[in-house]
């Protein structure tokens, strides 16, 4: 084996791809499958929400653009082009991020719902995780990749095991490193069967922990949600749920006694600043790839980009 990748989300897969595409010989060792990481919850569109470093972070944002656009003109990704609005009830800015979409317009007053009084209509890369997540996984068994469903108990473990480790926990790396600038930030969603919504619509006007958001993905909608700092629970809250939907159908009314098909919680691995560098591993070398907030489907492709490139250079591999 030439890498073990710790971790099986958007991030730990897209690296596993990444270097077993190059010609590695490459093993994922994952404590839970993808289709119950943090990553299965993501709305998931294209954005630098929670995240840092702002420049370092913004090339990683611009190689997830190009990425993600090129996977929508695909079938079968899970990743399709969506346009939608982002909108406040006082004046909104652009975000700096959405610079890089090229058809950012002002909302027309018209597009507005009752009460919002400014806002932003783009197109953007949107993913439908769970599908998403299969894509990625069989594209990296078809590149010659192993998954194994296994908890890495200590990086100290892993000593002898591969040359290179590529650490992509999420927040697992809280314990793992260990790291206490990790922190969960907890989010849940509610998944419900779509009454004909064809945009995405965000509204971050909300107090926190509440963000109202709603995804349509073809046949299901999934409504959100909420940003709750420093929660570790991953059972959905019936509570939250019904707000969750209460907000979402004052917003839109076609969601009104909607049929409710699943919940899902996520928890963000946040951290002020992604870590994405490497350090000695007893003779091996440990790179670090998490801490990606609420951005790291939008990330992951610049971010595994970077670290297949320096380990194919043979920078950092001891
Ligand atoms: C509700 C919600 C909405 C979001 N919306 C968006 C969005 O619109 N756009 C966007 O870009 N991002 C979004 N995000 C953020 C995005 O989902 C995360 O940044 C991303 O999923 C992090 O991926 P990851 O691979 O680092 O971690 P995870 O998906 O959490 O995967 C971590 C993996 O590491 C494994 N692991 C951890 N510890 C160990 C260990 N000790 N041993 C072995 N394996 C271990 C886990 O089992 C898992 O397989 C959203 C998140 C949530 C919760």
């Amino acid at each position: 084996m030439d890498v073990l990748v710790i971790g099986a989300g958007v991030c730990g897969l897209t690296t596993g791809i990444c270097l077993a595409e190059a010609g590695l010989s490459v093993t994922i060792r994952a404590a839970v499958p993808p289709e119950r990481t943090t990553s299965v919850a993501a709305g998931a569109v294209w954005g630098m929400v929670r995240v840092g470093p702002p420049e370092r972070g913004l090339s990683w944002a611009r190689t997830g653009l190009e990425a993600l656009c090129k996977l929508a003109a695909e079938p079968g990704t899970g990743v399709r082009m969506a346009s939608g609005r982002e909108v406040s009830r006082t004046p909104l800015e652009a975000y700096h991020w959405m610079e890089l979409l090229p058809g950012l317009r002002p909302c027309e007053p018209s597009e507005l719902p009752e009460g919002f009084t400014s806002g932003w209509h783009y197109t953007a890369p949107v993913a439908t995780m769970p599908v998403y997540l299969d894509y990625l996984r069989a594209r990296f068994e078809r590149a010659g990749g192993t998954l194994e469903v296994a908890a890495v108990r200590s990086l100290a473990e892993l000593a002898g095991v591969a040359p290179v480790v590529v650490n992509c926990s999420g927040v697992g790396a809280r314990d793992l490193v260990p790291d206490p600038a990790v922190v969960p930030v907890r989010g849940q969603v509610v998944i419900a069967a779509n009454p004909g919504l064809e945009e995405f619509y965000v509204n971050r006007d909300e107090e926190p922990p509440w963000i109202t958001y709603m995804f349509p993905h073809g046949d299901t909608v999934l409504l959100g949600g909420t940003n709750e700092e420093g929660a570790w629970d991953e059972e959905p809250k019936p509570d939250i749920a019904e707000r969750i939907v209460a907000q979402c159908s004052a917003i839109d009314p076609r969601l009104r006694g909607v049929t409710i098909l699943g919940h899902r919680v996520g928890l963000r691995p946040s951290r002020p600043e992604v870590r994405l560098e490497s350090e000695p591993l007893d003779g091996a070398v440990l790179w670090h790839n998490y801490g990606h907030g609420g951005a790291g489907v939008s990330l992951a492709w610049g971010c595994a980009a970077e670290i297949a490139a320096a380990i194919l250079e043979g920078a950092g591999t001891g």
